[in-house]
């Protein structure tokens, strides 16, 4: 008999969830969300990110694990299913001696390497030859990466689960079991719940983490095209502020970045930040407006997004609540594209191992 799912969730961490179980028999799976794709809310980061493959994760980590198990889809997406939004794009890295010990830096450690566990995964890693250094940068590496237009790709995910027979509801829980209601599977009762509600994860009932914050991250979008995407160690304007560019694929514009404020709800954009955002992407990327000034930066929208960072990592786990199995699946902080394929298939594994599911050949 099938067993009967219902995933909290429509960001990029339920959705890939509710995808690789829908490839999977055994599985009725509903997609039950306060927010879905084509929403542009606060309490939803998803459709806010870039989004690229940058680990950061440290070796060894599970984090490390889980994103080197998503370069291999991501890369299949890029290079055999253009219809998903994602594309391919070299991401160089500046590095400012300056910055050694600041808190971007310490984040971006492995990042910054010259030698990152993601150098054996990532096609074309090398350092850039010195001569290619712009003012003031000390060191800089490139990699093929990909980048993803969220709002392309979020709605794919939709259209892969649906093609699959997942069922896609609105709703909104108080607590973690109203998910297991009458009304809201159409089997009746509900086997499993998981867990993929990000930040919320912090004020679900049930759940309540509140060791999962916000740091949140400012953007601008923009028209102007940048070729190539790129991240620096550091800004001259603190420790909450970063800067980083990338162009979208299939038209989605270019996202200026950025800032990383831990703790910070705010859900509208500081027009101060948003000129030093400009700033400093234009002067680390010039080709965006031909060495020209911001004022020739086409600006398609301002945007503001929370990352769900969690202490200790992902949360990938089991659990029993009110006699109810539940997988959880949140708290991927700034990683949440580049862990998806690996922090699914981790939550997949675990709601496997309950029942052992063989996977559908
Ligand atoms: P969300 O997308 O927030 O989704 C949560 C879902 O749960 C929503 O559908 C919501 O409605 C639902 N929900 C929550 N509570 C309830 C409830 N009580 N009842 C019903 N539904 C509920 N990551 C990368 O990998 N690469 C990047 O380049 C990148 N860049 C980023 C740039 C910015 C500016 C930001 C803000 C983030 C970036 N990220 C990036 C991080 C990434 O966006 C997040 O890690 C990811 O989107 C988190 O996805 P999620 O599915 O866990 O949460």
């Amino acid at each position: 008999m099938a067993k009967n799912i219902v995933v909290i969730g429509a960001g990029v961490a339920g959705l890939t969830t509710a995808l690789l179980l829908s490839r999977k028999s055994g599985y009725k799976i509903v997609v039950a969300a306060k927010h879905m794709p084509g929403d542009y809310d606060i309490e939803y980061a998803s459709p806010w990110a870039g989004a690229n493959y940058m680990p950061v994760s440290i070796t060894g980590t599970d984090a490390a694990e889980w994103d080197k198990n998503t370069w291999g889809p991501l890369e299949d997406l890029a290079r055999n299913n253009p219809g998903a939004g994602v594309h391919f794009q070299d991401c160089e890295i500046h590095n400012r001696t300056k910055d050694v010990g600041s808190a971007t830096a310490e984040w971006f450690k492995e990042l910054l390497s010259s030698n990152p566990w993601f150098a054996k995964v990532v096609p074309n890693f090398r350092a850039l030859p010195k001569e290619a250094l712009g003012p003031g940068i000390d060191s800089a590496t490139v990699f093929t990466s990909v980048c993803i237009n969220t709002a392309i790709y979020l709605p794919w995910l939709v259209s892969q689960c649906l093609s699959n027979g997942v069922i896609f509801k609105r709703a909104i829980f108080d607590h973690i079991l109203d998910a297991t209601a009458s009304g809201i599977h159409p089997n009746g009762n509900v086997d499993l719940v998981v867990n993929c509600t990000g930040l919320m994860a912090s004020k679900l009932g049930g759940v309540q983490d509140t060791t999962v914050v916000p740091a949140r991250g400012q953007i601008v979008i923009v028209r102007n095209d940048a070729g190539k995407m790129l991240d620096m160690s550091g800004t001259d304007d603190g420790d909450e502020e970063a800067c980083y560019v990338m162009t979208r694929a299939a038209g989605g514009g270019t996202i200026l970045g950025g800032s990383y404020q831990k703790g910070n709800w705010e859900s509208q954009p500081d027009p101060n930040l948003a000129i030093r955002i400009m700033k400093r992407a234009v002067k680390m990327c010039p080709a965006l407006t031909d060495g020209k000034g911001i004022e020739h930066l086409d600006i398609i929208r301002h945007g503001v997004g929370l990352r769900p960072v969690r202490e200790g990592g992902t949360r990938i786990e089991k659990e029993r609540i009110g006699g109810v199995l539940v997988v959880h699946n949140y708290g991927a902080g700034g990683a949440g594209y580049q862990s998806s394929y690996g922090c699914a298939q981790a939550a997949v594994d675990l709601i496997d191992q309950a029942w052992n599911v063989q996977a559908k050949l």
